[in-house]
């Protein structure tokens, strides 16, 4: 049995999104969450899922949906980024079913600065809920973390009470990642709120199943986003089984791993750190850093290899009326880079042991 005997291809959205999770929990594997910034990108990542028969995550951060509808539209309202992101899904959504694979469709980190823009993309799901009887998306991150717990928790709760009914994920995040992301920067926070208490996870877990069971958390375990010089990071994927055993104890103990966990800020991390997080119940993994170089190195390739068959529209060294058309053309050197992509997600994929689960 496989992932498509319990969820259907294309884009998932309502309990389906948690079947999926409960068979990657339950199979000891994890779905790896790709940023993507363009339908180059996506169908990239849609093509490595294809190829190695696995379930997938696409995921627009704020910056990567304002770039998805264009950098030349004004997005002090968060304009861009909501249209893009509908853009992102609407494309997506089309495509998807032809690639085969389960997805879910996911928007990255949004801090309360950014909130106009979740609040732009849930009108979107409610109105595609209306005419079609589920969301346009399959999930949202709302990424509190930086408020004091209280806030981050009710604000949780408001959110996911509006998303809920109408068959939303809601992944939220607890304690502090480390590092720059998309303007948040805690390159400078103490070591102590690097990693999340079991207590606090107990209360967003209580708190949020109270309104449905539809809801990931994204623990802070020693984690940073973007790669880090080695050595500098201390990951503990360890305390993650003290969350889950906390919580079981909290529920009478007869499931072993209640929480559904998120892995950010990846890069970088040991094949066995990984593993462990696995191991205790995380089923989703942001990449985004090594998949961005993985994108640029197939151009980058490309273009340093055919330099002298892209300074001018005719005339190479095979001879000076010779035309450069096939390697000027978009489809060949954007390919490139896709086809770089491709690889780098399929290497994700098996690293969290999501390959052939179809
Ligand atoms: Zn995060």
């Amino acid at each position: 049995m496989g992932v498509l005997d319990v969820v259907p291809a294309g884009v998932l959205t309502g309990d389906n999104v948690r079947k999926l999770f409960e068979y990657a929990r339950e199979h000891q594997f994890a779905i790896p969450a790709i940023n993507v910034t363009s339908s180059s990108t996506a169908n990239a990542v849609l093509e490595a899922a294809r190829d190695i028969k696995a379930p997938i995550i696409l995921q627009c951060s704020q910056g990567g949906s304002a770039y998805f509808a264009g950098k030349g539209l004004a997005n002090d309202k968060q304009q861009a980024s909501i249209a893009g992101a509908i853009a992102a899904a609407a494309h997506i959504r089309a495509v998807a079913k032809s690639y085969g694979v389960p997805v879910v469709l996911h928007s990255d980190h949004c801090a309360k600065k950014l909130l106009p823009w979740f609040d732009g993309m849930l009108e979107a799901d409610e109105e595609h809920f209306k005419k079609h009887g589920e969301p346009l998306f399959s999930s949202h991150m709302l990424d509190l973390s930086e408020e004091p717990k209280e806030e981050n928790i009710a604000e949780c709760v408001r959110y996911f009470k509006r998303m809920a009914p109408l068959g939303l994920w809601l992944e939220m995040e607890i304690g502090i990642t480390g590092g720059e992301e998309d303007g948040v920067d805690n390159t400078g926070v103490d070591n102590a709120s690097l990693y999340t208490q079991p207590e606090d996870i107990w209360e967003v877990y209580s708190s949020l199943n109270a309104v449905g069971p539809n809801f990931s958390i994204a623990a802070a375990f020693g984690n940073v986003h973007g790669v880090y010089k080695p050595g500098n990071v201390k990951l503990h994927p360890e305390l993650l089984q003290k969350h889950q055993a906390y919580a079981s104890q909290q529920l009478g103990g007869k499931d072993s791993k209640p929480l559904f966990l998120v892995f950010h800020g990846g890069s970088g991390s040991t094949k066995e750190e990984i593993k462990t997080a696995v191991q205790n119940g995380v089923v989703k993994m942001n990449v985004d850093t090594d998949t961005q170089f993985a994108y640029l190195a197939g151009i980058r390739d490309f273009v340093l290899k055919k330099k002298d068959y892209l300074l001018t529209q005719v005339g190479n060294p095979e001879g000076a009326d010779k035309p450069n058309k096939k390697f000027y053309d978009p489809r060949v050197w954007v390919r490139e880079g896709e086809k770089t992509l491709v690889e780098r997600v399929k290497e994700a994929c098996a690293d969290l042991g999501n390959v052939n689960r179809l």
